[in-house]
């Protein structure tokens, strides 16, 4: 096992026992350990600012530590969300205390991703103390398990102000592994409203039900043409845009004219070019069902709602990212994941990106979610490697 300086080491444990006990859960107040990350960031020196949402209640923190001689370097992006995913029944200790068994540390969040937040957190002092050649940034956002809402807030302000290029890694769980692409990830709800009435006299109602039907053989017929449109040499598997109805949800009765209906459904598209066409194709038949709805009641409505538009990431040939991280763990293997990051929102604006951080995407979202020790060990051996490579010797 790698050599890692101890009193580093239990700083990361405490710092992750500590991130472990906010309650961060999608779509909840985040400003609490937000305020924890920032204040340790900010007595090692590093400046920062806040993006928040629209209510003020969930907030991204962007920090830097400067270069402290010359700024020769690409500045590295240390990138992770703050949120974690819900937890079910039957966790074998306060998913929210962290334990520590097996050396494992279990606690929801440990492994996706306040694990990595806290190697780097606690590695933040080690930089602090470095003569950095380049400026070291800490990306904190809120929401990224509810399909990225938190992160968009927070690129749009970094091209505001220019910080548009560099290394980003994402410090999702990949056991320290290069990720270089995934597919993206859209999901979205649509909903019909007609008219009710009498089940006898189905002309006499606008049946959301069955229009919503017709929608869905419509996906159907469009998952087909997806699959058609496969590009050749894919990396994915499956290698084309998959499509997926989630749920149709509508009607009281048996004998009413259901007024209501919605359907969920996402899709994941392997290029941009097929989540275009895919929204196109099926709001243009969503058009046509509208008009045919409101022949009969003009009240009629089509609405698709956005839930989240996770953008894919894209395999790069020569990827600065993938070279830096190759260059300090010695391996070139690239690979590829079924999972949705905010990589591909760093990608967009011209940052290098990469995933790669500690723990297994196995452990993830489970009951007893945990990170191994030699996973945090490995991650602080990884930054150390950041730091000797942000250093003029
Ligand atoms: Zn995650």
């Amino acid at each position: 096992m790698v050599k890692i300086d101890n009193i580093l080491f239990e700083k990361s444990i405490n710092i992750l026992k500590d991130l472990i006990s906010f309650k961060t859960i999608s779509g909840e107040n985040n400003s609490s350990i937000i305020n924890y990350c920032e204040n340790i960031l900010k007595k090692c020196g590093a400046s920062s600012f806040k993006v928040f949402d629209q209510d003020k209640k969930r907030v991204n923190l962007f920090a830097t530590l400067k270069a402290k001689k010359s700024n020769k370097f690409d500045p590295i992006i240390l990138s992770g969300h703050t949120d974690v995913v819900p937890v079910s029944k039957g966790w074998s200790s306060d998913p929210f205390v962290a334990e520590i068994r097996d050396d494992k540390v279990f606690g929801r969040g440990s492994c996706d991703m306040k694990g990595f937040l806290a190697c780097s957190l606690a590695f933040a002092e080690v930089f602090s103390k470095s003569s950095l050649s380049r400026d070291i940034h800490f990306s904190l956002t809120f929401d990224e398990e509810t399909a990225c809402i938190g992160a968009p807030l927070l690129i749009k302000e970094l091209k505001k102000r220019n910080i548009t290029n560099g290394i980003c890694i994402v410090g999702e769980p990949t056991k320290i592994k290069i990720i270089d692409s995934h597919k993206g990830c859209y999901e979205y709800t649509t909903y019909f409203e007609g008219l009710a009435g009498h089940s006898s006299k189905p002309n006499d109602g606008v049946n959301a039900a069955e229009f919503a039907s017709r929608y869905v053989g419509k996906l159907m017929k469009l998952r087909k043409e997806l699959k058609n449109r496969q590009p050749k040499n894919s990396i994915f598997d499956p290698a084309y845009s998959t499509l997926s109805v989630g749920g149709i949800f509508g009607g009281i009765a048996h004998n009413v004219i259901a007024d209501k209906c919605h359907v969920n459904w996402e899709t994941r598209p392997v290029n941009k070019e097929d989540g275009i066409f895919l929204n196109h194709e099926i709001d243009k038949y969503a058009n046509e069902l509208l008009t045919e709805m409101k022949k009969k009641f003009s009240g009629s409505s089509i609405r698709k709602e956005i839930i989240g538009e996770i953008i894919g990431f894209d395999r790069v040939t020569n990827s600065k990212a993938c070279e830096f991280v190759s260059s300090i763990t010695g391996d070139n293997e690239r690979e590829v994941v079924s999972f949705g990051t905010e990589a591909g929102l760093f990608q967009e604006i011209g940052i290098s990106t990469v995933v790669c951080g500690p723990g297994s995407i196995e452990q993830a979202h489970k009951i007893d979610e945990f990170i191994e020790i030699s996973e945090i060990k490995k991650c602080l051996f990884f930054l150390d490697g950041v730091k000797n490579k942000s250093i003029i010797n």
